[in-house]
Formats: C-alpha cells, structure tokens, sequence
C-alpha cells in the first residue's frame, strides 16, 4: 500500500501570543488524519507546553525564533519544536515531573510529563548555549484493547 506522507514546517517569534497560533496550525495540519476531539486536545496540549518552554526558559522572554516541524508519515504524526536559546544542562533533571527552574513565577514543573502523558513518544536534546530540540509522536486512530 503507498504510504501517506505530508510535511509541514512554521517558524514564528517567541511570544506568548503565538502559542496558541501554534497549537492551532498544528491541529489543522494533523486534521487529515481525522483525529478524535481527544486526539486534538492532547496534540494542542503538547504543542502548548513545548512553544510555552521555549519562550518562557529557552528565550527567557526575550527575543527569539521558534520551529515546528511536523511530519506525518500513514497514522503517525511527529512534530518537533526547536529554539536556538539558552538549553537545558541537566536533561533528565528536567524532565522529572514537578521540577522547574522557575518555581517563582509560580510554574508547576509539570510541562514535560504532559507532553509525555499526551503523546506516545517524547525526545528532549538540548546543548547549553544553542538550543533545545523536543521531539514528539503519536499515533492517530489507535483501537486501544483493554
Ligand atoms: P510548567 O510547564 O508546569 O509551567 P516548567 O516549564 O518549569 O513548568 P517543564 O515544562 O516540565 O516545567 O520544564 C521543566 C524545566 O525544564 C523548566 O523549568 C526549565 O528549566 C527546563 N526547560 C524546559 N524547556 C526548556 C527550553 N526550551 N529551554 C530551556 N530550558 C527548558
Ligand atoms: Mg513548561
């Protein structure tokens, strides 16, 4: 069988008001592979978290480009969104849930167990001084057997 393949890559400035610019044309892209309500929400959620990290802690607010490439291959879509900022030193630290760097603008440390929650696979890579990398996977119209 031909396998279904589409690409779609946007890049945009690091500010808040294109989070949700971002989980919106990540949504509307993923939309041919007729994803469930719940599928939607989980991708939109992931999106979110990732674009609100990297303009909270990888451009600490400040100015900045952000890249999502999304790549759907059949059922499965993989969006990975990329800084160019300030990097993560201890990757597996920061993934723990309930750990922040920020606790005093009140974050809850919570942002990568959504995404790991949300989606089926998660890859963070990051280098101090150049950038994080968050990869993501989920496979759309899974029958789940109980
Ligand atoms: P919350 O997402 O619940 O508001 P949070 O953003 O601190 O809180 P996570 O999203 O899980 O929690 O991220 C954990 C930590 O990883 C952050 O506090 C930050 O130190 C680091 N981090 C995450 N993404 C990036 C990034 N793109 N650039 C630099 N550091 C990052
Ligand atoms: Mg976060």
């Amino acid at each position: 069988m031909k396998q279904f393949n589409n690409q779609m890559i946007v890049e945009f400035d690091s500010v808040s008001k294109n989070e949700s610019f971002a989980r919106v044309v990540v949504a509307a892209f993923v939309t041919r592979l007729n994803p469930t309500l719940e599928e939607v929400a989980d991708i939109k959620t992931a999106v979110s978290e990732a674009v609100t990290n990297s303009i909270i802690h990888g451009y600490e607010n400040k100015d900045g480009r952000i890249r999502i490439e999304t790549h759907i291959v059949d059922d499965t879509v993989t969006i990975v969104v990329k800084d160019y900022g300030t990097g993560i030193a201890d990757i597996e630290k920061a993934m723990e849930p309930m750990y922040t760097s920020k606790p005093e603008l009140e974050r809850s440390g919570m942002g990568f167990a959504f995404m790991e929650a949300f989606m089926d696979e998660l890859f963070v890579e990051s280098e101090v001084g150049k950038g994080t990398m968050v990869t993501m996977r989920k496979v759309i119209g899974r029958k789940y057997v109980m």
